[in-house]
C-alpha cells in the first residue's frame, strides 16, 4: 500500500527544503525525499562551503597585502588548508542540524534515499511507494564534464571542496561565476592558480565595466589569466602531474584541473517519462510562471526549470510562493523573476542588478540612456601599497532616469547590493538615489553621489 501525502517533494536542496516547511507550516501532509546530505548543492559543495574558503582568502589578503601598511609586522608560519576545511565543514554540520529541526517543528516527514518516479502521483523510494496530488521536482544540477580525450583527470566542483590538501599549482577552466571564484580563492590563499577562459573573458555577460575591471585586476594581482584557451585533452603524467593541452597549441602543466564549464541538471535520474513530464533537449524542465510542468499536479524550482535564474535565494522564494500558491490560501503567488541581484565573490567581490549598459541601449535606444560611473581605490586598499580600484555604474532609463541597471565591482561590493537592490526594485530614480543622504566615508555612498 502506497503511504499518501498531500505533497511530496523530490530533493532536500534550498528550494525543496523551503517549500516542503511552508507546505507543512500551512497545514499540508508533506513528505520530503533526499538521497544526499540536507541543503543540496547550496549547503554542501556550493554557496555556503565557497563563502567560507572567501573569508579564508580574505583573511589571507588582510595578513599578506594589507596589514603592513597597518603597521602590523607578522610573520605566518603556515597555513593549514586540512583546519580551514575542518572549521567549514563542522560549520556545515551545524546546518544540517538545524534543518532537521526544523523539518521536525513543522512535521515534514523525511525520507533518506534515491526517490523516482512511478506515475505521475506516485514516487519510489527505497522499495516503498509514496503519493500525492502534488509533486515538486527539486533535484537541482551537478557540474558538466567536457568530451575531452582525459577530462576524468580533472575534478569540478565538488571534488574542489574534497580537497584536504591545498593544490599547489592548478588550472581552473571555465568562465563563469564557480571559475571565478574558485580560481580566486586558491590563488589568495596561495596555490599558483591558472584561470583558463575560451574567449576573450571571464563574465563575458556582465556589464563591460565590470568585466573589464575583472580582466584588469586579474592583470595586476593574479590568477593568471589565458585567454583564448580551448581545452584539446589533459594528459596524466608519469609523476602524477597534469598536462592540459589547448586548441590553440598551447599545454600547461598543474597538479589538479578544475572544471568549471557550467551545470546540468539532474533531471535525467528520476524516471521523469514514467510521470509524463518534459524536459527540453539539455534536461530542463519548462514551467510557465507558476512553476506548473505539463503535468497537471507537478512542478519544479530552482536549477533545473528551463530558463531559471541558479541561484539559491531564487529557489528558495519560488518554492515558498509555491506552497503558498498550493496551500497557503494565496491562489496568485508567484516569483518575480524580475531585477534578482546577485553577486560574485571574486576578489574583490562583483555586485550586478538589471540590465547591463548594453542591454539597456539596445532596450531603450540611446537617446533614453543615461550612464553614471564612479571609480576610485577603495580606502581599505588605498592607504596601503596594495591600492585596488573599485567602480560602479548605474544604468538609468527615460526621462525620469528610472534606475534599470547597478553595477559594481571592488571592496565590500557583496554587502552594498542589497539595501539597493529594494530600492531598485521599489523603482528608484536618479533622484531619489541623489535625495538620499550619503553614509561617509564608505564606497556605498558613490551610488548616491554619482554626477
Ligand atoms: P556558468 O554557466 O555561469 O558559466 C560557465 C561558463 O563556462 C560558460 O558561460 C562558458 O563561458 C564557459 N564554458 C562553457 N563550456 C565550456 C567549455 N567546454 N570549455 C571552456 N569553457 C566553457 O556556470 P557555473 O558552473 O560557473 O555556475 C553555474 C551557476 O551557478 C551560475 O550561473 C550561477 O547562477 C550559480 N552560481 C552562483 C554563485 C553566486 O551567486 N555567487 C556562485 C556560483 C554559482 P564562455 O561562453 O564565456 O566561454
Amino acid at each position: 500500500m502506497a503511504q499518501q501525502f498531500d505533497y511530496i517533494v523530490l530533493g532536500a536542496g534550498s528550494g525543496g527544503i523551503a517549500s516542503a516547511n511552508r507546505a507543512a507550516m500551512r497545514g499540508a501532509k508533506v513528505l520530503l525525499i533526499e538521497a544526499q546530505h540536507l541543503g543540496g548543492t547550496c549547503v554542501n559543495v556550493g554557496c555556503v562551503p565557497k563563502k567560507v574558503m572567501w573569508f579564508g582568502a580574505q583573511v589571507a589578503e588582510a595578513m599578506n597585502l594589507y596589514g603592513p601598511d597597518y603597521g602590523f609586522d607578522v610573520t605566518v608560519n603556515k597555513f593549514d588548508w586540512g583546519k580551514l576545511v575542518q572549521s567549514r565543514e563542522a560549520y556545515i554540520e551545524r546546518i544540517h542540524g538545524g534543518y532537521n529541526r526544523g523539518l521536525d517543528s513543522n512535521g515534514v516527514t523525511l525520507v533518506k534515499g534515491f526517490g523516482k518516479f512511478v506515475d505521475s502521483k506516485t514516487v519510489e523510494v527505497n522499495g516503498e511507494h509514496y503519493t500525492a496530488d502534488n509533486i515538486l521536482i527539486a533535484v537541482g544540477g551537478r557540474p558538466t564534464i567536457p568530451a575531452i580525450p582525459g577530462a576524468e583527470h580533472g575534478i569540478d566542483s565538488n571534488g574542489f571542496f574534497a580537497l584536504t590538501e591545498q593544490p599547489k599549482r592548478v588550472a581552473v577552466i571555465g568562465a563563469g561565476y564557480i571559475a571565478v571564484e574558485l580560481a580566486g580563492v586558491l590563488h589568495s590563499l596561495g596555490s599558483e592558480t591558472h584561470l583558463l577562459v575560451r574567449k576573450h573573458a571571464p563574465l563575458r555577460n556582465f556589464d563591460p565595466m565590470v568585466t573589464e575591471t575583472l580582466v584588469e585586476l586579474m592583470e595586476q594581482e593574479g590568477p593568471t589569466l589565458h585567454t583564448h584557451s580551448i581545452p584539446k585533452e589533459v594528459v596524466k603524467e608519469a609523476d602524477g602531474s597534469l598536462t592540459l593541452h589547448l586548441e590553440n597549441g598551447n599545454s600547461l602543466n598543474v597538479d589538479t584541473l578544475i572544471w568549471a564549464i557550467g551545470r546540468e541538471p539532474a533531471t535525467d535520474k528520476i524516471n521523469i517519462e514514467a510521470a509524463g513530464v518534459k524536459v527540453n533537449e539539455r534536461g530542463f524542465i519548462p514551467v510557465d510562471a507558476y512553476q506548473n510542468t505539463n503535468v497537471p499536479g507537478i512542478y519544479t524550482v530552482g536549477d533545473i526549470m528551463e530558463g531559471g535564474i541558479e541561484l539559491t535565494p531564487v529557489a528558495v522564494k519560488a518554492g515558498r510562493a509555491l506552497s503558498e500558491r498550493l496551500f497557503g490560501g494565496q491562489p496568485e503567488a508567484k516569483m518575480d523573476y524580475d531585477l534578482v541581484p546577485t553577486v560574485v565573490f571574486s576578489h574583490p567581490a562583483i555586485g550586478t542588478l538589471g540590465l547591463t549598459e548594453p542591454q539597456a541601449r539596445e532596450q531603450y535606444g540611446d537617446d533614453n540612456v543615461k550612464v553614471y560611473t564612479s571609480s576610485f581605490a577603495a580606502m581599505y586598499t588605498a592607504v596601503t601599497a596594495h591600492r585596488q580600484m573599485t567602480k560602479m555604474k548605474l544604468v538609468c532609463a527615460g526621462p525620469e532616469e528610472k534606475i534599470v541597471g547597478l553595477h559594481g565591482i571592488g571592496f565590500g561590493m557583496d554587502e552594498i547590493l542589497q539595501g539597493f537592490a529594494v530600492a531598485v526594485k521599489m523603482g528608484a530614480t536618479k533622484a531619489d538615489f541623489d535625495a538620499t543622504v550619503a553614509l561617509h566615508p564608505t564606497s556605498a555612498e558613490e551610488f548616491v553621489t554619482m554626477r
